[in-house]
């Protein structure tokens, strides 16, 4: 079995005990790849150490959309300079986040503030000649029309998650964008449809380490679960599982 996490944030807190042990649960399980998406100033750094000490760990970097509007111009300029610099394999994690709505603190500022932040990362990618993974909650449409507008990493979009509606995981396909497929695919009826709407060429799973675990008993997740999505993904394409995991190790290679 050959597993690709494209999504997961192993710099957590939730694995600082045992990460060495889980990283080598995981390789024994298949996992080949997992991308480590920063979310902030320090997640960044600690990624990046990860990255150097697995083999496995492949850092991208970003700001978690909700956290860069809480930072100042200067905090963040200093950040997209310093993740300029830095040897990676993808922008991430960024995107828009409307999940505060318009009780947010911060008013209609709120929403440009984190238009003008993911702006500046479209166009990072687009610098470093970097893929993109994008995370989107209550702002699908938005972060569709501003991709839409650039053409970061020569096109190659990963949308991390995606619970938007079918009409926009059309539009989102017809761009040639990812895919990436979570775990609790198992138990979600709205990931399932996407999964059968999206060619294969088009799919990567993730797992959102350490949140989003497929099973109920279990509340930390690891890279490994990912063969739930493969099953997954294997009934509803009417494959076999090592198949599917083939055909998605091979869309890594050809994106990232
Ligand atoms: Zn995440």
């Amino acid at each position: 079995m050959l597993i690709v996490d494209i999504h997961a944030h192993m710099d957590f807190d939730e694995y600082k005990d045992d990460l060495d042990k889980v990283i080598e649960d995981n390789k024994k399980a298949g996992v080949r790849v997992i991308i480590n998406n920063g979310v902030g100033v320090k997640s960044n750094r600690r990624v990046l150490e990860l990255a150097k000490k697995h083999d496995i760990i492949k850092p991208a970097l970003g700001i978690y959309p909700v956290q860069c509007v809480e930072m100042s111009e200067e905090e963040f300029s200093r950040e997209i300079d310093f993740i300029s610099k830095q040897d990676i394999v993808a922008i991430g994690e960024v995107g828009l986040d409307y999940k505060k709505g318009d009780d947010n603190p911060y008013g209609d500022a709120y929403k440009r503030k984190m238009k003008r932040c993911f702006e500046e990362f479209i166009s990072l990618a687009e610098k470093k000649s970097v893929p993109l993974i994008v995370h989107s909650r209550k702002a699908e449409l938005d972060v569709i029309e501003m991709l839409e507008s650039s053409n970061p990493g020569e096109g190659r979009i990963i949308m991390h998650c995606f619970m938007g509606r079918k009409h926009l995981v059309k539009r989102i396909l017809d761009n040639g964008w990812g895919m990436s497929i979570p775990c609790i695919v198992n138990k979600l009826q709205q990931l399932q449809l996407i999964v059968e709407q999206a060619p294969m060429e088009q799919l990567l799973t993730e797992t959102d380490s350490p949140y989003l675990s497929p099973y109920p008993d279990t509340k930390r997740n690891e890279p490994r679960f990912i063969v739930e999505a493969l099953k997954k993904i294997a009934e509803i394409k009417k494959l076999n599982v090592e198949e599917v995991s083939k055909m998605i190790y091979m869309n890594y290679q050809r994106i990232f």
